[in-house]
């Protein structure tokens, strides 16, 4: 059978394992109910090495290829909040891989480094209040003055925003050309005139901070431009793919993972003189939702190899079929892991909605993931084009 994991990650595997189930797992319940998981995570995922698994070692990372990643996706739900695994893949595959492409030796020694080692916190500011979906919509404006570029805006929904240290955000260089008058900028947060406006309350994904941010005059050198001059939009589809890629596979393995400890509750829970587990009903809707969910897998690793082949190894754009592949796997693991999560919480009856049982987290956090990093009905809108249809 084919098999991407050689024996190194798989040691990998085991040190992510332990650090979200021992490290993370315990604080859980006090980080929902803070708001927030402290930024020492960041460090301590910096100093094992995690976040740089997949980096270049001139990087700051450990030059593994991508499937060290997939492995810290799968890894993290373990960690029983989707709030703390969104905001160090925010920080790993969201705000950073674009720094790695185009950053130049100085924003990788500022940025990237300091970020692959959790010494600094990472954002990523493309969403606006007017504009999510379509992002060549966005408002926000950086124009160039003398060798600085001058900052207005607002972004909104910015995971790790309230703590972060830089944000990698996209502007309007040139507002006229839509989409390709965008560029990106590396924004560190302690500049005059920025400011974060409001931490946003959510349904689920508690522990992650969820920030709106403002921006007025803020004067950042030249040298803060990240790549070519209106060429932000083109990137950030390229920084689009692992950002869904990396999702697919963390929600997907989270639903397997609720799987696993909802069949456990199912064996010690007895009803009419048997364990819920053993009634065929039961056992046939968990077969049915292993097939969808190691279906969905099957199709998520077809990606992650096309990915891993085209980007990763070769250094080249991801092929509009690859990107085809991606946005499908988003919408089918969106798919599956809602009708995976509402199971199991049926499954549990009333303790499903009781917070005392993780299955009700879960379910609440899972419905992020057909809303963020592009919508169900985006991504359909854009396979449609992609299919000629
Ligand atoms: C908890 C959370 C964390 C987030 N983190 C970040 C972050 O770190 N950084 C960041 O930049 N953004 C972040 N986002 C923003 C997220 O990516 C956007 O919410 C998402 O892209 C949708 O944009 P929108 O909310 O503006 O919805 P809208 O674009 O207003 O969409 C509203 C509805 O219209 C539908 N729609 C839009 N276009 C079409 C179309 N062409 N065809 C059919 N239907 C369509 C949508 O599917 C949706 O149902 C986060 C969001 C949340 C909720």
């Amino acid at each position: 059978m084919w098999q991407p994991f050689t024996e190194e990650h798989q040691h990998f595997r085991k040190m992510v394992r332990d650090f979200a189930e021992k490290e993370l797992a315990p604080h859980a319940e006090e980080w929902e109910e803070s708001g927030c998981f402290p930024s020492s995570v960041f460090r301590r995922a910096g100093e094992l090495g995690i976040h740089g698994a997949h980096y270049p070692v001139a990087h700051g990372g450990s030059g593994g290829d991508y499937w060290f990643s997939v492995v810290k996706g799968e890894e993290y739900p373990r960690c029983n909040s989707a709030g703390v695994t969104m905001g160090l893949l925010v920080q790993s595959d969201m705000a950073t891989p674009v720094i790695s492409d185009l950053g130049t030796d100085e924003q990788i020694e500022e940025f990237l480094k300091p970020a692959l080692s959790g010494e600094k916190v990472a954002a990523l500011g493309i969403s606006e209040p007017e504009a999510g979906s379509d992002v060549a919509g966005i408002k926000t404006v950086a124009k160039q003055d003398g060798d600085d570029f001058v900052l207005n805006g607002q972004k909104t929904f910015i995971t790790n925003g309230a703590r972060a240290d830089f944000v990698t955000l996209l502007a309007k260089t040139n507002p006229e050309q839509g989409a390709y008058g965008c560029t990106f900028f590396l924004v560190p947060t302690d500049l005059d005139g920025y400011s974060v406006s409001r931490t946003l309350k959510k349904v689920g994904n508690k522990s992650s901070d969820t920030a709106e941010l403002f921006l007025e005059d803020v004067r950042i050198p030249k040298r803060y431009q990240l790549g070519e001059d209106n060429q932000g939009f083109m990137y950030l589809m390229q920084n689009f793919q692992t950002e869904r890629l990396i999702g697919c596979v963390s929600a997907l393995q989270g639903a397997f993972y609720a799987l696993e400890f909802s069949a456990d509750y199912g064996r010690d829970r007895v009803a009419f003189g048997k364990p819920i587990i053993k009634r065929e009903l039961w056992r046939h809707r968990f077969v049915d939702m292993h097939i969808r969910a190691e279906s969905a897998k099957a199709f998520v690793y077809k990606c992650v190899d096309a990915y891993n082949s085209e980007r990763h190894v070769d250094k080249g754009p991801v092929s509009m079929e690859t990107v085809k592949l991606i946005s499908m796997a988003k919408v089918l693991v969106g798919d599956v892991v809602s009708e995976v999560m509402d199971m199991c919480l049926q499954f549990h009856g009333g303790w499903g909605y009781i917070e005392e049982y993780p299955i009700a987290r879960a379910w609440r956090d899972a419905r992020l993931f057909r809303i963020g990093g592009g919508t169900s009905e985006t991504m359909k809108y854009y396979i449609a084009k992609l299919l000629n249809l």
